[in-house]
């Protein structure tokens, strides 16, 4: 699939290379010594799940691996390494520094520990560009459960924007607690000019899509809830924001429902500006030739592919010379 090769919305927790993954997860004591490869893998790909609480609880596993500054290095590397394989061109990776504390590194060494993993990669692969999103984190019912650790998250965003670091998100279980009460936050990171993206409409309630709009979003992750209201389907659709859509993780978030169940046909028949990403490859099973291909076999046409590409380019969070070069080797230009 020739379009295939941007991707704007990709975890690291969720994408981690399972071998390495589990190897380290036997190593760190996060599974007993005897834990299969096997079990490991089922574990890992499980997309049955009571509720959507309980299916957040998935990263837990991923986390406890990514604890220290060369477990961090090593899973990013080899989750580049993955992408270069697939011929990939260019991805945004993100992560949530604050999640990587619980051996006392702090979020700038988080931050660096990634970074290096990345410089590394850089030079091994050098097909592949990419950029890193810190995301801040919805956590409990109130804003203010993790308000420090998310005020820590713009500072480290802007102590290492442009140097690896492109943007700020805010990510977690959207539905749980007050949305509006991440508001300031935003206004925060707006002073300090940092870009963003915001987790906004993945989970039932498309009314944090305007919200998230209001408070300045670049772009929105997911969005997709936003065909459930055509007033808010309406200013997505006016001001041109582009929706990170993750066709097979939103399929998997809504219960595991079918490909042709999802709206992103929907959303482009009514003018929105959609990038198609994988959201958590490991977890998913999916790369972004797949989500590129379950959209043809959805029916949608090469033409519109080519256009979900070059919207990619327009939105990601690089430089103008960047996506230019983007483009050349895209063939778009
Ligand atoms: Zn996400």
């Amino acid at each position: 699939m020739k379009y295939a090769k941007i991707d704007l919305h990709l975890h690291l927790d969720g994408s981690l290379y399972l071998p390495w993954a589990w190897e380290t997860a036997k190593k760190r004591g996060v599974v007993a010594p005897d834990y299969t490869f096997d079990e490991y893998y089922h574990f890992m790909h499980r997309t049955e799940f009571k509720s959507r609480e309980e299916r957040m609880t998935r990263f837990d596993f991923p986390i406890a691996v990514l604890q220290t500054k060369e477990d961090l290095a090593a899973g990013i590397y080899h989750l580049i390494e993955t992408l270069a394989e697939k011929d990939m061109y260019y991805a945004e990776i993100r992560f949530a520094p604050q999640q990587h504390m619980l051996q006392g590194l702090t979020q700038t060494e988080v931050v660096e520990a990634v970074l290096e993993g990345r410089a590394q990669a850089k030079k091994d692969f050098p097909g592949v560009e990419t950029g890193i999103i810190n995301c801040m984190m919805h956590k409990g019912a109130d804003a203010h459960t993790n308000w420090e650790a998310n005020l820590e998250t713009i500072r480290v965003t802007k102590e290492f924007l442009g140097k690896g670091v492109v943007a700020l998100d805010l990510a977690g279980f959207e539905n749980n607690g007050d949305f509006s009460l991440y508001g300031p936050l935003f206004e925060i990171a707006k002073e300090q000019g940092l870009p963003y993206t915001i987790h906004a409409g993945e989970m039932g309630d498309g009314s944090h899509i305007p919200l998230a709009i209001s408070w300045g979003a670049s772009r929105i992750g997911h969005g997709i809830d936003s065909v459930r209201n055509p007033e808010w389907l309406k200013e997505v659709v006016e001001k041109q924001i582009p929706l990170e859509v993750c066709v097979t993780g939103n399929t998997i978030a809504m219960y595991n429902r079918k490909y042709c169940d999802h709206p992103v046909r929907k959303l482009i028949e009514a003018g929105v500006k959609v990038t198609l990403n994988t959201d958590n490859m490991t977890f998913s099973e999916t790369d972004l030739i797949n989500e590129y291909s379950q959209m043809r076999a959805l029916g949608v046409s090469m033409e519109t592919l080519k256009r979900c590409a070059q919207n990619s380019i327009d939105a990601a969070f690089c430089d103008e010379e960047t996506k230019d070069r983007l483009r050349k080797k895209m063939g778009f230009i």
